[in-house]
């Protein structure tokens, strides 16, 4: 379309949208604040407001009142009506003023699939809301939002209309008062049922007690602060001290079996991707006995914390820690009654006291954990790791039964666990070097640019940092409630990336044409200080928001560098900063000591070129493949991943701002083509099976579990839009060896994937095998996979798959279709020691594929070519990523 036009159309949707908001806003004066922030009006919106206002009223609270706690399951992934609902996030965020950096907004991760609510603690009374949405009125209303001529009579309607929310109550979630009196408990039980139960009492309990930032993101990914969990953040702890990544080869890859809550704190902080770099099988009941420190009940948690390796891919051999966490001892400590509760209910409040007593400890608690073995593995030992059918635990040798078995085993004999002393090295820089390139960025000194090389003028102390610079008027009333002394190094450092990223862009606050990347966040930390306030600064100096769809977080780990990105997405034109650490840490150092508002004055006055190494490139998909030497710069000073994040993901974002993908970089950092195969597969998965999301820590009604026997992107997708998290139990993996491959029979060599939707209640379940044609995706796409640099067939392969949902949904193959009756058939598919396709019957000569629903797809596959080339490459489909060159340098120097 011409510029021209699309711009006037903007202009136009955008008055169009003023005038509509108007109305509404005429009658509801507080939705000011709401269409301020996040934009044009519409029904996401109202719902947030209203949950938020609700809730404000009834637990009598002022915006921006830090003692709030909110938390919802509304995001980019979760839609109603097919309509996501990320848009309530801004509402909340500008009615209630609880913010991210403020670590008072908790956006929980979920699905289309689950229950969408929203949650307010006052944790200065320790009550709390619930308001779960009722989807079927909701979607009605969207429905005719979407058709209505007269929109402000219909969000009249909405404003007044209680129908909208199934469920409304108010519950006081004191730990203290719920473990002297469980009646209040036994009634929210019986209400809203132990799932969100849990997601109240189980977070604003703990986070009134402790809230470390490493915690909040476990909680973002599991949903709820179990003691699980809190393993979780001490096994990280001790993982960063004990193996800190030395070199931007060193990479953590986590041996989760068996597999449990701990694994969606570990997952974050780590910054390990699920996909590629996690093992994860369950282990029988009896073998769980011989654990050092044995299951005593459920609800998560048997002592064995798995093993984390640091793998070096240069060297090629890595250095692991296996941790086990003492449950007995936290129990008798916590004076819990866990072991002699009777019922679910009590065993609930048992589990309560826990929770409180290591948040109320956490010096106490991170005593219960320790390391039990260190370990060195070489390449064919991860192989072995990560070979489905093998036990990682005798392996380990962390089975005192298995040892003699193990010792028949020529790969473990080779396993030394001996004794490692890593000294606590500081992180280098990566390998980004401020040098002179084509992309460097000469900073201007003009004035009229509102960035902080010219700086501004030096205005007289007034003791009050907001008179003294009026620009911080704004960040100050979002980030802080107006308390300017509160602004903070964190706060100031996204402020400063906002006016040099916008300045060198000439991006005005709200700008359409604007997208924001960054890392900063609960995790990614400079000099062990998480960086959430950046986000407060970036979303109220730019504009760009979750509910708008331009804000994008991918979570990299508590080691990575701290980056802002300002993308043109008109012109594909990008500003990508590196924070300085050096500098920063010598001002978060001197904060501590100095006076902060003096210190503030000083930093105010720092140069944006001494906070940040900036580069500016551009990304236009065409100009990169017209001009492939563009990309060894685009690599070198953005470093691979985020060259991939900011090419890959940022050409297809730019042009589809679709929720679902955003979801997917929030997770796995990059769009490539693998986790387009699983966008694909979550939609052949919903039209086949009766799917109810991933499942929860404390099961109630099932769930369901994605079970990969290919570590490939593509989980990290089906993980993000279901919900399938690997701390819930909603994903395993491991790896077929080739062998195991060649056993498969033909139809079903590219069978990857088997997801499984259990229903409790029914006792029933139907799964799924899948499998994707990726030779077929390929040709289509005119990348060439033979010739053309890594980067370059993929960015073609990727883009055209974005492109092309229809043609690619055709791709997925549907292999096999199951059904289970028991649910120990679901837990033999997950479990160690089975090869999972096998058990499905997939290695039988005579195993006869499913029916494709569509004839299509018939026409299309061609099962010679596609055979022969699953049987040349089977672990590299072309949708596999470079994160997983590790896993396929070890299987093809082990088959050469
Ligand atoms: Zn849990
Ligand atoms: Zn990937």
């Amino acid at each position: 379309m011409n510029k021209t036009i699309t711009s006037a159309l903007i202009i136009l949707l955008f008055t169009a949208g003023v005038a509509m908001a108007e109305g509404i806003v005429n009658d509801y004066p507080e939705l000011e604040s709401v269409s301020d922030f996040g934009g044009d009006l519409t029904i996401m919106h109202l719902l947030g407001h209203r949950a938020a206002y609700t809730s404000m009223e009834q637990l009598s609270f002022e915006k921006g009142d830090s003692n709030v706690l909110a938390l919802t399951r509304a995001g980019r992934a979760t839609a109603v009506g097919g309509h996501s609902t990320e848009q309530c996030i801004d509402a909340v965020i500008a009615t209630s003023g609880c913010t991210i950096g403020n670590k008072n907004l908790i956006v929980i991760h979920s699905c289309s699939e689950k229950p969408l609510w929203f949650v307010f603690c006052n944790q200065n009374t320790m009550e709390a809301t619930y308001l779960r949405a009722n989807k079927t009125v909701l979607a009605e209303y969207l429905t005719r939002e979407s058709t209505t001529t007269d929109k402000n009579a219909l969000y009249n309607e909405f404003m007044t209309d209680n129908s909208v929310f199934e469920v409304s109550s108010k519950y006081n979630v004191d730990a203290n008062d719920l473990i002297a009196d469980p009646t209040p408990w036994n009634t929210m039980l019986g209400e809203i049922g132990p799932t969100d139960a849990m997601s109240i009492v189980y977070v604003a309990n703990p986070l009134a007690r402790w809230s470390p930032s490493g915690l909040i993101a476990g909680l973002q990914l599991h949903d709820h602060i179990c003691p699980a969990v809190l393993c979780g953040y001490f096994f990280s702890e001790m993982v960063v001290e004990e193996l800190p990544l030395q070199s931007p080869s060193d990479k953590y890859v986590n041996i989760a079996t068996p597999p449990w809550c701990k694994d969606d704190t570990m997952t974050p902080m780590l910054g390990i991707t699920n996909a590629v770099r996690m093992v994860s099988a369950d282990i029988p009941e009896e073998m769980k006995q011989q654990l050092p420190s044995p299951p005593y009940g459920g609800g998560g948690g048997h002592g064995v914390g798995g093993a984390v390796i640091r793998w070096n891919k240069t060297t090629n051999s890595g250095d692991g820690i296996i941790m086990s966490f003492n449950k007995l001892e936290a129990i008798k400590l916590s004076d819990s009654g866990y072991l002699t509760a009777t019922t679910g209910a009590q065993r609930g409040i048992e589990v309560l006291k826990i929770i409180c007593w290591m948040t109320e400890n956490p010096d106490e608690a991170r005593k219960v954990h320790q390391i039990e073995k260190r370990f060195t593995v070489s390449e064919e030992e991860l192989r072995q790791l990560f070979t489905t059918k093998e036990n990682p635990l005798e392996i380990l040798e962390i089975l005192p039964e298995a040892d003699s078995e193990a010792a028949n085993d020529s790969g473990a004999q080779e396993l030394v666990a001996s004794p490692l002393s890593i000294p606590n090295v500081k992180l280098p820089d990566l390998n980004i070097l401020p040098v002179a390139s084509a992309c460097d960025i000469v900073l201007s000194t003009d004035p009229n640019f509102q960035y902080f090389p010219a700086p501004p003028a030096e205005p007289e102390a007034s003791g009050d940092i907001v008179t003294d610079y009026p620009m911080l008027g704004s960040l100050a009333e979002f980030s802080t409630r107006s308390s300017p002394d509160d602004l903070s190094i964190m706060n100031m450092l996204g402020f400063k990336a906002c006016k040099v990223g916008m300045g060198l862009q000439e991006f005005e606050k709200n700008n359409p044409d604007m997208m924001v990347f960054t890392n900063a966040g609960y995790v990614a930390s400079i000099n062990g200080k998480s960086t959430e306030q950046c986000v407060d600064a970036i979303m109220d100096e730019s504009g760009c928001t979750i509910g708008k769809n331009n804000l994008v977080m991918p979570r990299t780990s508590v080691n990575s560098r701290v980056w802002f990105a300002f993308l043109n997405t008109s012109n594909m034109d990008c500003i990508f900063l590196w924070v300085n650490n050096n500098v920063i840490e010598d001002y978060l150092a001197r904060d501590d000591t100095e006076n902060h508002y003096d210190l503030m004055r000083e930093f105010v006055q720092v140069r944006g070129d001494v906070v940040f190494t900036t580069y500016k490139l551009n990304l236009d998909k065409d100009e990169l493949i017209n001009d492939p030497e563009q990309w060894a710069m685009i690599e070198s000073h953005l470093g691979k991943k985020n060259a991939w994040m900011m090419a890959w993901g940022g050409n297809v974002l730019a042009k589809h701002q679709t929720p679902e993908f955003l979801a997917i970089v929030d997770e796995h950092t990059h769009i490539c083509a693998g986790t387009l195969v699983g966008y694909h597969m979550v939609d052949v998965i919903r039209s086949e099976l009766p799917t109810m999301g991933g499942r929860e820590c404390a099961v109630t009604l099932g769930g369901d579990t994605l079970i990969s026997v290919v570590p490939d992107c593509r989980n990290d997708a089906i993980l993000a839009l279901l919900d399938t998290t690997p701390g819930r139990k909603g994903y395993f993996s491991t790896k077929l060896s080739a062998e195991q491959i060649n056993e498969l029979a033909p139809e079903a060599k590219d069978a990857t994937t088997i997801y499984i939707a259990w229903n409790k209640v029914e006792q029933h379940g139907e799964g799924i095998v899948l499998g994707f044609d990726t030779m077929k995706a390929r040709e289509l796409s005119g990348s060439d996979y033979e010739n053309e640099p890594f980067w370059l067939c993929r960015l073609k392969c990727l883009t055209w798959m974005a492109d092309h949902p229809d043609e690619c949904k055709n791709l997925v193959k549907v292999i096999h279709r199951f059904e289970v009756n028991d649910f120990s058939e679901v837990q033999k598919l997950q479990s160690v020691n089975v090869n999972p396709l096998a058990e499905l019957g997939l290695t039988n000569k005579s195993f006869v594929p499913a029916e494709t629903a569509d004839t299509h797809t018939d026409a299309e596959t061609n099962d010679t070519h596609t055979e022969s080339e699953a049987a040349a490459t089977p672990f590299i489909p072309a949708s596999a990523c470079m994160a997983i060159v590790l896993v396929a340098a070890l299987l093809l120097s082990r088959r050469q």
